[in-house]
């Protein structure tokens, strides 16, 4: 638990989230200094510090209580849940709000020389990916019977180097999977950033400061739409 009493968020140090993430915290008024390269920033304004990791680090940081809220994907939510209830850790968040940057698609892709290709080709291949939860709960609902490689990164390039037949990879224009000779087939998760809060938070200082960021909140989504 995190019984420091600023409030802790967790945002992506540095990657697609990052931007996005500095100034929709700058909209939400909170003044931070995050020129240094520090892992925490202190607000000089309000009782805040924002914590900078990986993204894959956020979801479990809320889960356990060490910070207080985050903003990270969905797809990486999702997969940190399901990999966490599977080793029965803490795995509940509350989900305060869906953003308006960080959209992407997980999906399916193969060689292009394949040509098109229905659900049932799948079978007895092997698909590379980094949401490894997310895939096997797709194949199972759709009871294809495939093996999951679990990779990290550089999955676009699998297929070729013979790693695997297929993969499961975020897209958002389509144009990695294009420079990769990849054919993208179907979507099994669309995803935005979220903002998402530890589901124990009960000091009553964190919880009326949180309260008095959401309406700003609303206020920069309707004024962006
Ligand atoms: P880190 O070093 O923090 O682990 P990363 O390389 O895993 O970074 P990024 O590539 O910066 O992560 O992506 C962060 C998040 O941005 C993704 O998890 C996803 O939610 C979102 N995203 C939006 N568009 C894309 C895209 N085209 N490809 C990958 N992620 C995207
Ligand atoms: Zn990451």
């Amino acid at each position: 638990m995190n019984t420091n009493n600023r409030l802790r968020i967790a945002i992506q140090k540095s990657g697609r989230l990052s931007k996005d993430c500095q100034s929709l915290l700058k909209q939400l008024g909170i003044k931070l200094n995050l020129r240094e390269q520090r892992l925490i920033a202190h607000s000089t304004n309000m009782p805040i510090d924002v914590l900078r990791v990986r993204d894959d680090d956020i979801p479990g940081l809320v889960m356990d209580g060490v910070c207080d809220l985050g903003i990270v994907g969905e797809n990486v939510l999702v997969e940190t849940q399901a990999e966490r209830q599977r080793n029965q850790q803490p795995s509940e968040v509350t989900k305060l709000a869906k953003l308006d940057f960080g959209y992407c698609r997980l999906a399916l892709a193969w060689p292009q020389e394949l040509g098109i290709q229905d659900k049932d080709w799948f079978n007895g291949k092997r698909i590379a990916t980094t949401y490894p939860e997310i895939l096997k709960q797709y194949l199972e609902k759709e009871q294809i019977e495939a093996s999951v490689v679990m990779l990290t990164g550089s999955v676009e390039v699998a297929p070729r180097a013979g790693l695997a037949d297929a993969i499961c990879d975020l897209v958002s224009t389509g144009a990695t999977l294009e420079a990769n000779g990849l054919m993208q087939g179907d979507t099994i998760l669309e995803s935005n950033a979220c903002l998402i809060q530890n589901a124990n938070l009960n000091d009553d200082d964190k919880l009326s400061l949180i309260n008095k960021l959401m309406p700003r909140l609303r206020g920069v989504k309707q004024a962006k739409e």
